[in-house]
């Protein structure tokens, strides 16, 4: 059996820094927008909130 990986504790997948899980990003847009908040999908996540674990590529084992 391979060991879990460390990082990821076997999951293979972690919570994505840029948007802390959320899969979207809240952008406050100064002059762009009257809204001045605007709810983007996160593109490092593809919205999903999650990325592959860097360390084991998503296998959760290494
Ligand atoms: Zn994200
Ligand atoms: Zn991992």
């Amino acid at each position: 059996m391979s060991p879990k990986c460390f990082a990821c504790g076997g999951f293979g997948k972690k919570d994505c820094q840029v948007c802390a899980g959320t899969g979207k990003i809240t952008r406050k847009s100064s002059a762009e927008s009257q809204k001045g908040k605007k709810n983007l999908t996160c593109t490092a996540c593809q919205g999903t909130g999650q990325i592959n674990c860097s360390v084991c590529g998503g296998t959760g084992r290494r």
